[in-house]
């Protein structure tokens, strides 16, 4: 037995009250979809259908961009302080009804009761505290005389972290006098319904926030609408870049957040034990659906034995299974695609000739699991070392020079996120100066607050969601 015995502790149920059927949120109401199709939501955990979500159309986009336009006339009239006073109460809520969210954020995406519970939800809440508290000083973010807020806002966002992804993109927009249409992903719609409930109890002016639930036709036609004047995108590069091409011609705003494969730098004089932690977290947190995940370590060439055996020791503890079990820490893939793409990329690994470890863990007869996995021997020019694996797998590569790392690191498309793990400040700083990624950690990853600012360079997209400059993110220079 290589996992620690524990006994079951079962995160409740009960609380969630799931409808059958939801229809989109329009005009501050649930109504139905004009498309009269739909889609079904299931628990990635046990494939059981949890809901039958609608599929929104061109023409629910329309209703929803013509509900927006009057709820801008409405919003656009509010004081700052009377936009704050809309947030703080969705922010309040929000903690209020923190474990009922949370069980629904397991159900639907898969994902640990305990990074629901004591990660996403405290940031939802964080952010829209923090987004609340500049709706009236945002002259003292920025000098804001001569911005303006883009008015009708279209926000796209995925499934590994539905609600926060939520919070990070309605808080700020509405915060700085924009109205939003948001598009969920097909498979993480819930939390985004039953936040759109908490917009109707709060009492939010009708068409301020929309909702429109679908697939990636639903997302397709948000960003085609003329009368859109924002996109805000966080999801593949893949769809960032259909985006960026389909939005070429019109003056509209546009933020991209998009994947990542970031370098977690271990030099030979880091703490060993913390930074084994460090890496563990970097890359199993969320089951790796994490797009600042630290997917490839870095790793200083005399140390990698010792590192690599401690590394295995680690991951053979980590348990994998239900979500709602307070004990797990991995939980299940978010579909089967997504599985598919996962087992595609490590069949691939190990064809191409990497050493592959993985734990000795019980997977579950149904759902979507991957074992927490490990490949050494990897070379740069592997495909698991170049691309966005979004998934429970770590591939290590060496280099012997502080030169040889930052080379290594950089040879990416993307630049997004990195970690630097050493006891030398000086080589922290050194280090930081030459990586080509939006956000570094040292010595921790994976650290994220409402104040600091997010987004990446290169292929990992531009703009900054978070903190002051995730304000501008929704300011325009007045005409
Ligand atoms: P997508 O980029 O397809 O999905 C992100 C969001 O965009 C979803 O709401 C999706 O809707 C929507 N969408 C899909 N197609 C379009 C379109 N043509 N126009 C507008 N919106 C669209 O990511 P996937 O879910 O397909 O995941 C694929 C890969 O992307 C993953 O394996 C991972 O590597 C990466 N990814 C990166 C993320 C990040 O945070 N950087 C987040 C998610 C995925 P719907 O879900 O309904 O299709």
């Amino acid at each position: 037995m290589n996992k620690w015995d524990y006994a079951e502790s079962i995160e409740s149920s009960s609380i969630v009250n799931i409808q059958k059927k939801y229809g989109i949120f329009i005009d501050g109401k649930f109504q139905s979809s004009n498309s009269k199709k739909s889609l079904k939501t299931i628990s990635p955990s046990t494939e059981e259908v949890l809901s039958t979500i609608s599929l929104g159309n061109k023409n629910d986009i329309n209703d929803a961009v013509q509900s927006a336009k009057e709820g801008l006339k409405i919003w656009s009239k509010l004081s700052g302080t009377q936009r704050a006073k809309y947030l703080f109460k969705l922010a309040r809520l929000i903690q209020e009804r923190s474990r009922e969210f949370a069980v629904l954020e397991s159900l639907d995406g898969g994902k640990p009761i305990k990074e629901s519970r004591d990660f996403d939800l405290p940031q939802v809440a964080a952010n829209f505290f923090y987004f609340a508290g500049w709706a009236d000083k945002l002259n003292l973010s920025w000098n804001t005389n001569g911005m303006k807020p883009y008015g009708v806002v279209g926000q796209i966002i995925p499934w590994n972290f539905p609600l926060l992804m939520l919070s990070w993109k309605v808080a700020p927009a509405l915060a700085t006098g924009n109205v939003v249409i948001l598009k969920p992903a097909e498979s993480t719609p819930l939390t985004a319904l039953l936040f759109a409930e908490l917009c109707e109890e709060v009492g939010l002016p009708p068409g301020v926030f929309n909702l429109v639930t679908g697939d990636g036709t639903t997302g397709a036609a948000l960003v085609q609408h003329p009368e859109i004047s924002k996109i805000a995108f966080t999801g593949s590069t893949g769809v960032g870049k259909y985006i960026q091409k389909e939005t070429a011609d019109r003056d509209i705003g546009l933020t991209l957040e998009l994947g990542g494969k970031a370098a977690n730098i271990v030099f030979n004089d880091a703490a060993i034990d913390q930074a084994v932690e460090g890496v563990v977290n970097g890359i199993f947190f969320n089951q790796g659906h994490v797009c600042c995940a630290g997917s490839r370590l870095v790793l200083q060439e005399d140390i990698h034995d010792q590192f690599v055996s401690k590394l295995e020791k680690r991951m053979q503890s980590l348990r994998v299974g239900n979500p709602l079990d307070k004990n797990t820490d991995i939980g299940a893939i978010n579909s089967r695609e997504q599985l598919d793409k996962i087992s595609e990329l490590v069949n691939n690994g190990v064809d191409e000739g990497g050493s592959i470890f993985q734990t000795e863990c019980e997977l579950p007869q149904n759902g979507f699991w991957f074992k927490p996995t490990l490949f050494t021997n990897a070379q740069p020019s592997y495909r698991i070392a170049r691309e966005e694996i979004f998934g429970p797998v770590l591939t290590t590569l060496t280099f012997r020079t502080p030169e040889e790392a930052i080379e290594i690191s950089n040879n990416t498309e993307y630049g997004l996120s990195a970690g630097i793990w050493t006891e030398k400040g000086s080589k922290i700083l050194w280090t930081a100066d030459r990586l080509q990624a939006g956000v570094i950690w040292a010595n921790t990853f994976n650290k994220f607050d409402p104040a600091s600012p997010f987004g990446g360079y290169k292929e990992s997209g531009f703009g900054r969601e978070g903190g002051r400059h995730g304000l501008l993110s929704y300011l325009k220079v007045q005409s």
